[in-house]
């Protein structure tokens, strides 16, 4: 017996401006949602299409006590942070960066993509860590986009990009310090696939385009809006109209259950924690980026 998993609340995404001002849909959090324990902020970037000179991205800034998952779909992202690393992330990569402890790091569109202009479209997700592992040692995990497992379903309506856990037989390359989930699905029309996901999981659906009829009540949740399903083992997708497919991120993690302080990059446990994070940016403790001359003027 299994018991599919029924949208509790549908919410909206608005649009804001980030970093250097580049725009977002953001579902998480939104006016009257904080925050899906262990989601903290699910941020749409673009898709935009930018004018050579154009393009602007996140310069250094610091992140303590949790990990932010970069997942891009169009365009090119170049990254450079406090311990060395330094690369670029093209369509269908990952970067599963653990802030932990603590880490400077830019994100800024490639040089290429600053010159010629482009598209840019992907995902930043913040998932919380918690308190044991707030202060752990932090890590990276980059993964191009022909690592990624991909799976369709029997019918071929249905295939899936899987960047944490397990769905239609693949599995995730990606190791998570806690439960996580985070699939990448495709809807053709017709499309109706049934998915598990354990019970002990939150799961949130973002649909990013068409429409998705999600559960046995087949509750249509649309483009720019995100759904939290309530309990149960499984989860159905369908694409909502006979005419168009759709897309959308399936995200799940187990409740952290502890309380969140966050002010900005820093996201802790206690206030105390925040002054102490700050503190330790303030003074140089969280690193700096070292940069050579021919790298960026
Ligand atoms: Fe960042």
């Amino acid at each position: 017996m299994t018991t599919t998993r029924e949208p509790t609340r549908i919410v909206t995404a608005h649009r804001q401006l980030e970093g250097g001002g580049f725009v977002v849909r953001r579902p998480v959090p939104t006016r009257g949602l904080a925050h899906v324990d262990p989601f903290l902020m699910i941020d749409e970037m673009g898709p935009v299409d930018y004018a050579p000179g154009e393009a602007v991205g996140a310069p250094d800034h610091p992140h303590r006590g949790f990990e932010t998952i970069s997942y891009i779909l169009d365009g090119e992202v170049e990254h450079e942070d406090s311990a060395g690393h330094r690369g670029v992330l093209g369509a269908g990569d990952v970067q599963w960066m653990t802030a932990a402890a603590g880490i400077v790091h830019s994100e800024m569109p490639s040089r290429r993509l600053q010159r010629e202009g482009g598209r840019v479209h992907g995902f930043q997700i913040w998932v919380n860590l918690p308190a044991r592992l707030k202060l752990s040692r932090p890590r990276y995990q980059e993964v191009p986009a022909a690592r990624i497992p991909q799976a369709r379903s029997a019918d071929g309506l249905a295939q899936v990009r899987v960047i944490a856990g397990e769905a239609l037989g693949a599995r995730a390359v990606i190791d998570t310090l806690t439960p996580v989930v985070f699939q990448d699905w495709r809807l053709e029309p017709g499309a109706d696939v049934t998915t598990p996901i354990a019970a002990d999981h939150q799961v949130i659906v973002y649909v990013f385009g068409g429409a998705v009829a999600l559960g046995d009540g087949a509750r249509e949740v649309r483009d720019g809006q995100l759904a939290i399903l309530g309990a149960g083992d499984v989860v159905r997708l369908r694409a909502a109209s006979p005419g168009d497919g759709a897309r959308l991120l399936l995200l799940a993690g187990v409740p952290i259950g502890e309380r969140v302080v966050q002010h900005g990059p820093f996201v802790m446990n206690t206030e105390q924690e925040i002054l102490q994070a700050i503190r330790d940016y303030q003074s140089g403790r969280l690193g700096e980026i070292t940069r050579t001359a021919d790298v960026r003027q």
